[in-house]
């Protein structure tokens, strides 16, 4: 008796040596995937042909510039939201969301929007390549789901458009590249869930590459990558948990601002097509010809254009602490000149101003909610989040959550 404890003992030692062994090689995209995996097995009765994890992202620098033709710095996340696909030959597309736990199916020759929001991205996608002339010749199914928080600003949406795109061209051999993917899940969010977003997310979800970040060129759609590894600290969000329903109305007037302030200044060049094409030394120079708004916005957008390219400057001299600095200028430009913060994020931001172990500190998105991104010492991440937890608490009564993230692959097969 004694015999069999001692070997069942060693046998589950074993076992458990195993998945710790696998999960620090393969952390949880693996777990992720088996839940997905036996899912889509147990709906499905057969097993899936492919398996995609796509990751959500975040955006280290550069906001409110990507219709301003600037630059943005994002990069994918290793939070990510897995699919697993195969073919059908009944022309039906099945989805099964795992983490909503919520069925759909819809038949291929009637595409069209349903009212279950997160059917939409899918749907949208399928459509998007059928009406760019891209055959799926039979129906498909799949099941997805992971671990990007919903709607706090880390692109989930994006995952979920540009993970199916990868997949369906994957399956259906469609000879797309990650670019023509990454416009097609653009279309599908503009045309099926009705948001009019940039290019940023779905590109960062499919260009992301391990501690890098992308250097977008919002003019043009190019990019280049920036080494983004530094051991000793740790990207921490923080999300507030808000939402404040001005984010929609206040995004559309400021692109109309910027675009005032533009036509103004093309009074003085009319090369100006764009504040892309505006100098910080140009605006200084001319900037009381704009109305104090107009300014105040003006300023932000031009200055933030040119500070992307000086934190990419700083991390290619390996200056993290300098890259911090610029994060807390953005801050305070977005909150005083750009005016889309919020009471809780700028809490969160000066709260962090006192500790030297913080390099940096800022909004991350649109505004008015969302998320904090913090450069944070990784000896005391624990500390950092304990005491925004706490404080924010104290503050708002409201929960604060918190994640460390690091820049990760993009979309790719699993
Ligand atoms: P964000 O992209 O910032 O996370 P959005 O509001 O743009 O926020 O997108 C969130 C929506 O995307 C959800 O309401 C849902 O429709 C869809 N979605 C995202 N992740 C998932 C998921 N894991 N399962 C089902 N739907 C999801
Ligand atoms: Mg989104």
């Amino acid at each position: 008796m004694q015999y069999v404890g001692y070997w069942s003992y060693l046998l589950i030692s074993l076992v458990l040596a195993v998945i710790l062994l696998f999960n620090t090689f393969h952390p949880p995209i693996a777990m992720k995937s088996a839940l997905i995996r036996s899912t889509f097995e147990n709906k499905f009765k057969q097993s899936p042909e492919i398996l995609v994890n796509a990751p959500g992202r975040i955006n280290l620098i550069g906001e409110h510039t990507d219709y301003n033709d600037g630059f943005v710095l994002p990069a994918a996340i290793d939070k990510s939201i897995v699919f697993a696909v195969g073919k059908r030959t009944d022309n039906l597309l099945k989805f099964h969301s795992v983490d909503l736990d919520e069925s759909f199916e819809i038949p291929l020759e009637d595409l069209k929007k349903s009212d279950k929001s997160w059917a939409n991205y899918l749907i949208g996608v399928t459509k998007e390549l059928i009406d760019n002339n891209h055959e799926i010749p039979t129906g498909f199914e799949l099941t997805f789901g992971g671990d990007i928080p919903l709607g706090a600003g880390l692109s989930s949406s994006a995952a979920v458009a540009c993970g199916l795109g990868f997949a369906l061209n994957e399956l259906f051999d469609l000879k797309l590249d990650r670019k023509d993917l990454a416009l097609i899940a653009q279309k599908a969010e503009h045309n099926f869930a009705g948001v009019n977003c940039g290019i940023m997310d779905m590109y960062a979800s499919l260009f992301g590459v391990e501690n890098e970040v992308i250097l977008l060129d919002c003019r043009d759609i190019r990019h280049r990558y920036f080494a983004f590894d530094f051991p000793d600290y740790a990207i921490v969000l923080c999300n507030t948990g808000v939402k404040h329903n001005l984010a929609d109305s206040e995004y559309n007037t400021r692109r109309k601002e910027c675009e005032a302030g533009v036509y103004l200044l093309q009074q003085i060049n009319p090369e100006i097509k764009s504040l892309r094409d505006v100098s910080v030394s140009f605006f200084a120079k001319h900037r009381t010809k704009l109305p104090l708004l107009e300014m105040k916005r003006c300023r932000f957008v031009v200055t933030e254009i040119e500070r992307v390219v000086w934190g990419c400057e700083a991390l290619s001299q390996g200056d993290l602490r300098m890259f911090g600095s610029y994060m807390y200028q953005t801050h305070w430009g977005l909150s005083g000149d750009y005016e889309v913060s919020c009471k809780e994020l700028d809490f969160l931001v000066k709260n962090t101003e006192q500790s030297e172990a913080v390099l940096g500190s800022r909004m991350m998105g649109g505004g008015f909610g969302g998320c904090t991104i913090n450069i944070v010492r990784k000896d005391v991440v624990n500390d950092f989040i304990k005491k925004q937890t706490a404080d924010y608490k104290e503050q708002f009564d409201l929960k604060l959550d918190c994640y460390v993230v690091k820049p990760s692959d993009g979309v790719k097969l699993v």
